[in-house]
């Protein structure tokens, strides 16, 4: 097979080095010319973008491709990975690179096609196009992933962080920040009318409402009305104000406008700090535990250390049995301050290096570092046994018992945090079905009855 194989691939190579170097510039014509129909391609291209670069770029990837040595070069190997680290930074999905290849490839098959290459030339030397591609592909593909899983990381840790900074100083700076503008707007309109204001977007406050809070208020609904708020600030009631001062027109009118916008942008970050003041810390108001959207973060580093020095790392994960009966029988209030006593049991029953997450309604998970599944199954049964047995108060007076089922498991050597919370999930499912009250470890030995 080899030495029929041979003859062809080295008559393949030459045509396809030799097409691709011709066509190039009108394969990436082709390539971007379909691309920009794409509507996921909107947010990262624009015409200016790929006219000045991107062409270029890509005729000059096509080149490589085609090269006969191409899939042995390391630079090459290194580039494609290069591409890989520059598209999930600016985060261009991976269906789009995918639609870019097969654009390619089918272009390489119509031009392959018009050749006089024989039936069996032109089968394998589509098959090579494709390959070629598709290693290309799967090397800057493996590079994106680790890519934007780092930039995941990166994200929540430095949100974790910043949410941890002073949240109430921070709301006051701003809105401080915010009038100290606004004063300055007034001072040159009234006592210096020669200088025109600075734009709100350019101001400390506007500089901080880009930069930081888009970070830490991501997604905000508030946010968002901020921003169009700060917009029509600079762009429509900035100029009527200047308007009015320069024809020494009544300015009362855009000035009140102004001071009205200025309200409103301080209610909507009021609303904004409130949204997250039960993130403050990352923790969540009613129960002080940790917010689920922290548990990527804490676990796959907590997992990479174990990994590392090898100790152990176990987790459970705790839901209160019957606790919709709680709220049917004396009120949701009360039901919230029967989960902020369960949430206290827990809390003493960890240590200060452990993490203690609320991942559902009325259900924790527990990550307990440094422990062995012995040691584990201690704290857990300590924690259902107190829990059984300690009186919740109730808000009208009186009080109740409630218990728990936990389902513990252990870090076994594999690298994905879910694999271990579905572990203990699915113990926790057979300590709920095996009557609730106990703690179930994930080899679904039965440990403990209450
Ligand atoms: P099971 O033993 O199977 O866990 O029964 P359950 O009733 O606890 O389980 P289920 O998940 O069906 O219901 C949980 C209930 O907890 C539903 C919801 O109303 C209540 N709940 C969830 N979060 C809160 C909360 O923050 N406060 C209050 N008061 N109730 C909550
Ligand atoms: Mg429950
Ligand atoms: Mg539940």
């Amino acid at each position: 097979m080899l030495t029929v194989a041979h003859p062809a691939v080295s008559l393949v190579e030459p045509t396809l080095q030799e097409l691709s170097e011709r066509h190039a510039i009108d394969l990436a014509e082709q390539f971007y010319s379909v691309l920009l129909t794409h509507e996921d391609a909107l947010a990262f291209l624009s015409s200016s973008l790929v006219e000045e670069r991107l062409k270029a770029s890509l005729v000059r990837w096509v080149i490589d491709l085609f090269r006969q040595d191409g899939g042995e070069d390391n630079a090459f190997l290194a580039q494609q990975r290069k591409i890989g680290e520059v598209h999930a930074r600016i985060k261009v999905p991976l269906r789009l690179v995918m639609h870019g290849a097969s654009v390619l490839k089918v272009r390489m098959a119509e031009l392959l096609t018009a050749t006089d290459l024989g039936r069996d030339a032109l089968a394998q030397a589509i098959s090579k196009v494709d390959y070629l591609i598709d290693e290309a592909i799967a090397i800057m593909s493996e590079a994106y992933m680790q890519g934007s899983m780092r930039r995941a990381q990166v994200d929540e840790s430095y949100r974790l962080f910043a949410l941890g900074q002073d949240i109430a100083h921070e709301r006051d700076g701003q809105i401080a920040a915010l009038f100290e503008w606004l004063q300055g707007v007034l001072f040159q309109m009234f006592e210096d009318g020669s200088v025109s204001p600075g734009a709100l977007s350019a101001s400390p406050f506007g500089l901080w409402l880009t930069h930081r809070a888009g970070l830490i208020f991501e997604g905000s609904l508030s946010l968002k009305a901020i921003e169009v708020l700060m917009q029509r600030v600079d762009r429509e009631i900035l100029p009527r104000v200047a308007a009015a001062h320069d024809a020494q027109a009544e300015m009362a009118l855009p000035m009140a406008e102004l001071q009205t916008t200025a309200q409103e942008i301080k209610f909507l970050i009021n609303d904004l700090f409130q949204s997250v003041a039960g993130l403050e810390n990352g923790r969540d108001p009613l129960t002080r535990a940790l917010n689920r959207r922290f548990l990527p973060t804490i676990l796959s580093r907590e997992i990479n250390l174990a990994n590392g020095t090898g100790a152990a790392l176990s987790v459970l994960m705790l839901d209160v049995d019957h606790f919709k009966s709680i709220n049917d029988t004396h009120g949701h209030a009360a039901g919230d301050v029967v989960l902020k006593q369960v949430a206290e049991v827990i809390a003493d029953n960890v240590r200060l290096s452990d993490f203690v997450f609320r991942y559902g309604g009325e259900e924790f998970l527990i990550v307990l570092v440094e422990t062995s599944v012995d040691e584990a199954e201690v704290v857990a049964e300590r924690m259902r046994q107190q829990l059984a047995t300690r009186d919740m108060r109730l808000p009208a007076g009186g009080d109740l018992r409630v218990t728990a089922s936990i389902g513990l498991a252990t870090y076994n050597d594999h690298p994905d945090y879910n694999q271990l919370i579905e572990t203990a999930d699915t113990a926790l499912y057979q300590a709920k079905n095996s009557g609730r009250n106990r703690t179930v470890i994930a080899t679904s030995r039965v440990l403990s009855v209450g």
